[in-house]
């Protein structure tokens, strides 16, 4: 059988892809586990951050017009207020973040002052100074977090600063990544004439895990056509997202293809032109009720790192309701690239920052079985097909590697 299908583009691909998944529902996650999370709410405050008027330094809160000897008449601590107010010619001493006492006009800092603990002598000071003012950082009504944010540490704290024990988060999908290839063998254990060691599980878990997704699943399938479909079925009812590598080209022992057509899958493309991953799949298959997305990423490791990259992460981000496109940039080409006549090329890249933004430099060889060139690639460059190369110099589209 030959390649017949007709090739489309990363973008068309991407669209299709888009185009079929949902997001999956929402969950209250504690803040201690939410980094990393899809937002799923809008985080609007209802109370002012900082709650009250504090002090921003140790030192003296004194009445307006303050200069010269003062009466030292209470403390106030964090987390304890004074009890007294301040009043002319009297101030209370105060630490970072205590409460402002009733009739103060300015924090004076302690490096400030000289006295003792009676006493404390204190330079004129401008109406204001050292006091944060309560809901200077949020005020109550703020919209402070958008839906389809990735909760970072900032987000964490912030959620913390509002009171929040937890967030609302969109579900992670559960991912199934299944290895086809007779040759393979888990890393740890005896190869035998011809075999290799299964590469592409940890990597695309770690892909997976990058993306907010959870790995449900990791499965070895022989190159069998019956095992292929029941494997991937029995993947199906478990997870969102179905993996698979290897087998989907068009060689006598690759079932993937065919499987998925007898087990009732819906292809919506098989053949993109890209380099590395022209026989990528991808479509959907109904398991109880559900719509599950199944991705045939070709065997080869970089082309399967290259193709969940560009596809599987997009879906991943999509699934969560999280922007899909993060991480796309420009890049000045610091070496030639010959142009392939038919199909964009993902070259491994790393990246650095010029005067003139940022730079792609090639890291070495490119082929689909060089895992290395992924090692120390932080980008893809996008060379578009064509005739002759794409040449140093040149900007092109880079695909940021998380
Ligand atoms: P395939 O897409 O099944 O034709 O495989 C293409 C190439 O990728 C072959 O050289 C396979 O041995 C290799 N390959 C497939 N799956 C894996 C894997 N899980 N780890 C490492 N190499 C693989
Ligand atoms: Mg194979």
């Amino acid at each position: 059988m030959a390649f017949v299908a007709e090739l489309i583009g990363i973008e068309e691909a991407r669209g299709r892809v888009l185009g079929a998944v949902r997001t999956l529902g929402v969950e209250s996650v504690p803040l201690d586990v939410a980094l990393g999370r899809v937002l799923a709410e809008e985080v609007r405050s209802q109370v002012h951050v900082p709650p009250f008027d504090s002090s921003a330094m140790d030192g003296f809160a004194v009445p307006a017009g303050a200069e010269g000897d003062l009466e030292v008449i209470g403390e106030a601590r964090a987390g304890a207020p004074a009890s007294t107010a301040v009043r002319p010619g009297a101030a209370v001493r105060i630490s970072t973040g205590a409460a402002v006492p009733a009739g103060t006009e300015a924090v004076v800092p302690i490096e400030r002052t000289e006295g003792d603990a009676a006493t404390v002598v204190v330079p004129r000071s401008v109406p204001g100074a050292n006091i944060r003012r309560r809901g200077e950082d949020i005020a109550s009504g703020d919209l402070v977090i958008s839906p389809g944010e990735v909760l970072r540490p900032a987000a964490l704290g912030v959620l913390a600063s509002l009171g929040r024990p937890a967030a609302v988060c969109s579900k992670r999908p559960a991912v199934a990544i299944l290895a086809t290839g007779d040759e393979l063998v888990d890393p740890g254990c005896r190869l035998q004439a011809g075999q290799i060691w299964s590469s592409n599980p940890p990597a695309l878990a770690g892909q997976v895990r990058q993306a907010g997704a959870a790995v449900e699943r990791i499965g070895r399938i022989p190159d069998h056509p019956g095992a292929t479909r029941s494997e991937i079925e029995s993947a199906a009812a478990a997870v969102d997202v179905v993996v698979i590598s290897g087998g989907v080209s068009v060689g006598p022992h690759d079932h993937v293809k065919g499987a998925l057509a007898a087990i009732g899958a819906e292809e919506l493309f098989w053949g993109v032109a890209l380099r590395p991953g022209k026989p990528t799949w991808f479509g959907t298959l109904g398991s109880g009720g559900r719509s599950v997305a199944v991705f045939g990423l070709p065997g080869n490791p970089v082309s399967s790192m290259v193709c969940f990259q560009l596809f599987v992460r997009p879906a991943l981000l999509a699934l969560q309701g999280a922007a899909p496109d993060t991480g796309r940039a420009t890049a000045v080409l610091d070496a030639d690239i010959t142009r392939n006549p038919r199909r964009d090329q993902a070259v491994r890249c790393r990246l650095s920052s010029a005067q003139d933004g940022l730079h792609a430099a090639p890291t070495g060889p490119q082929g689909s079985h060089v895992l290395t060139s992924m090692l120390v690639a932080d980008g893809l460059a996008l060379v578009e097909a064509g005739e002759g190369a794409a040449r140093r110099g040149e900007r092109v589209p880079v695909e940021l590697l998380p």
